[in-house]
Order: C-alpha cells, then sequence, then structure tokens
C-alpha cells in the first residue's frame, strides 16, 4: 500500500519533469558520431527578437565538429582501396581533425601520424598524444612555403607503405560529412525552418557542405553568412567579389580563417550570401557571456560564430531562425582563454565586462 503510493508520487514527479530524449545503443565510437543538439540560445534569442540557434558539435564523441569530416575522409581512403588493415592515416590540422582522426584510427586499429603548427594549444597536442597519435609540431608557415605542416604530412605519407594523407583541405569527402549529416540534422531539427546559416571555415567543409543542403532543401531561401576572424583572407574575397587580398593580422581563435579557397570551398562559395569579420575583442566576450548566461562552455570559434549568428539576426530583421555551429568545448584552450596573464598579453584585458572577470581565474 506505502510502496504503491510512493511510486504514485514519483511518476506524478517524474511526468512533469521536461522530456528527455532517450536514443537507442550505438555501435562504438563511429556509433556515437553526429546527431548533436541543436541549442536554442535564451539569451541572445531574446535579446535579438530571433531565435538564435547553436549546434552542439562540442558533444561528438571525440569532442569537435571535425570528427565527422576525420569518420568520411578515412571512410573515403578505404572505399578508394588507398589503406588496408594496419595502414597509416597522417595528416596535418590544427589540431581538431587530428583528434578526430586519432580516436577513428582507434577505433578502426590504424595508426595516425598528425603535424600541426607549433602555435595550437598544449592542451590538444597533449591530447592527441594520449590518444596514441604520433604528432609533430612544426614552424606556423604559409600554405605556399613547402615546410607548411600540410606539405609536411604529404610526404609523410609518401614516405610510408600502407598510409595515406587524408588531405581534408583539399578533399572533398570533408565536405560531403556536413552535406550527408550536419545539413540534414539542421534540417529535421526545425522541420525546415531555417532562415539563415552562419560559421567561420578552417577548411570549409563545415559553411560549404552546410549550406549545399540548406540552399538546395529551401531552394535558395536560406541565406548563408561566413563568419571570419581577423587575419583571414575570405572576408575580403567575398566582399570583394572573389580578389584574393593578401593576408594580413593575427587572431586569439583557433581552427580557423584561411589564406586561399580551398576545394572544399571552391563549389559552393557563390552560396556564401554575405560576409561577417568578427573582432578577437568580441568572441572573447561571447566565451564568457556564454559560460555565465547559458552556462555553455566553449572555445573561441564557436564564440566567433555565435557573435556571428547575433549579427546575422540584426541584419535579417526579427522573427527568424538562424543557426550556427559550437565546434568545440573550452578545454582544449582553458590555459589561455582564462588565464588573465595569457589575455592581458594579447590586449583583450578590457573585452571582458567586470562583472565576467571572475571567471578568467588561471
Ligand atoms: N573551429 C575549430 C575549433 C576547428 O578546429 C575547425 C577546423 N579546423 C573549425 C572551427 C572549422 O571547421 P572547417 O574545417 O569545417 O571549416
Amino acid at each position: 500500500m506505502l510502496r504503491n503510493s510512493v511510486l504514485s508520487i514519483a511518476k506524478r514527479a517524474y511526468s512533469s519533469q521536461p522530456v528527455i530524449s532517450v536514443s537507442k545503443p550505438v555501435e562504438g565510437f563511429i556509433g556515437a558520431l553526429g546527431n548533436t543538439p541543436l541549442i536554442r540560445l535564451n539569451r541572445l534569442s531574446k535579446e535579438t527578437g530571433s531565435n538564435i540557434y547553436a549546434k552542439a558539435e562540442f558533444m561528438n564523441p571525440g569532442g569537435s565538429v571535425k570528427d565527422r569530416a576525420a569518420l568520411f575522409v578515412v571512410k573515403d581512403a578505404e572505399e578508394k582501396g588507398l589503406i588496408k588493415a594496419g595502414g597509416t592515416v597522417v595528416e596535418g590540422t590544427a589540431g581538431n581533425t587530428g583528434i578526430g582522426l586519432a580516436h577513428v584510427c582507434r577505433a578502426k586499429g590504424y595508426k595516425c601520424v598528425i603535424y600541426m603548427p607549433n602555435t595550437q594549444s598544449q592542451e590538444k597536442i597533449d591530447l592527441l598524444r594520449m590518444l596514441g597519435a604520433e604528432v609533430y609540431p612544426v614552424p606556423a608557415v604559409a600554405f605556399d612555403n613547402p615546410e607548411n605542416y600540410n606539405h609536411q604530412a604529404a610526404r609523410h605519407a609518401k614516405r610510408l607503405d600502407n598510409a595515406v594523407w587524408t588531405n581534408q583541405f583539399d578533399n572533398t569527402a570533408n565536405r560531403r560529412a556536413h552535406i550527408e549529416t550536419t545539413g540534414p540534422e539542421i534540417w529535421k531539427q526545425l522541420d525546415g525552418q531555417v532562415d539563415g546559416f552562419t560559421c567561420s571555415t578552417g577548411t570549409g567543409g563545415t559553411l560549404a557542405g552546410v549550406a549545399r543542403f540548406l540552399k538546395e532543401k529551401s531552394n535558395g531561401k536560406t541565406k548563408i553568412f561566413l563568419a571570419d576572424p581577423p587575419g583571414s583572407v575570405l572576408y575580403s574575397y567575398i566582399k570583394s567579389g572573389g580578389t584574393l587580398i593578401e593576408r594580413g593580422g593575427s587572431s586569439i581563435t583557433e581552427g580557423i580563417g584561411q589564406g586561399r579557397v580551398t576545394e572544399n570551398l571552391k563549389p559552393d562559395i557563390e552560396l556564401i550570401d554575405d560576409a561577417l569579420q568578427i573582432p578577437d575583442a568580441d568572441s572573447l566576450k561571447m566565451i564568457y557571456r556564454l559560460l555565465d548566461e547559458e552556462g555553455i562552455y566553449v572555445g573561441a570559434s564557436s564564440a566567433l560564430n555565435v557573435v556571428a549568428a547575433v549579427e546575422m539576426a540584426k541584419k535579417l530583421g526579427p522573427g527568424k531562425n538562424i543557426v550556427t555551429i559550437l565546434c568545440d568545448g573550452a578545454y582544449r584552450y582553458q590555459s589561455r582563454l582564462f588565464s588573465k596573464k595569457w589575455i592581458e598579453s594579447k590586449g583583450l584585458t578590457d573585452a571582458i565586462p567586470e562583472h565576467l572577470k571572475k571567471y578568467a581565474t588561471l
């Protein structure tokens, strides 16, 4: 009797809770990829009068949007017979593709070799090594220099038997990941009501792939904005209608900004309706705002994307559904982004409002 009444109280208590969607068990690391939540950012939505939605790519099993591309480039190499059991995957990466690849390689039994610019955070290098990858941090030089990390990765793969350089920048299996997974997920999550999509680019796979899918599904109605950090050439490329202007300046953001139009971006560059350039101060402030207001802990490229989504909402007018990407979590950068000293060294102390300074605890 007592047990029954306790059960009925418990039932009532549970039925008043929000519904939690439960998914079926999945097959290993690869089965856990994708199907990330689309989070409505409540405070920013209220401020703009539009719905600002952010796709939580940091919830992929390897922790970033690049898990998707990592799986697709490895599958592509397998399908083309470029790698066989026990082989080696070699890649040049700012870190996240490497981390995705290191996971995929462990899951599939491949070795993983990573070349990355030595400007990237120590956290990413440490994680890659913990995942069993062989890591070569090399001087950060431009793509036209033969010592650029990508060319070094390509040469490394050539020296080995049964090895492939997955070439994420120009291998269009990367953008296919987003045409076949990220784009359709966003479309489904919003029942096709997507007025705008904006994100930054490293390889351009995410922006181009999602743009291609959304433009096709919406008959061209979904607006696409590029979000670019300082020092990248793509903002001026879009704004000038296709002129590549020499790169200048730098940014605290990692993994984004580009000095050329990659093969992933090329087929879809005409789908981009406009471009926004987001100063580092705005991105840094947004990292802290997202933490304080939404309890969301993400890195600088995610924050830059959210700033761009807010600007896009203002440009398109109220009542719209604007989508962007939360590329990865802040754990990968916390020794920088939450360090008072580091922030000061970048001249960005004033970017963080007084009431948010308490989060800079390192
Ligand atoms: N954000 C972060 C943190 C990244 O590492 C990357 C990829 N380098 C991107 C965004 C950009 O993604 P994509 O390569 O698809 O343009």
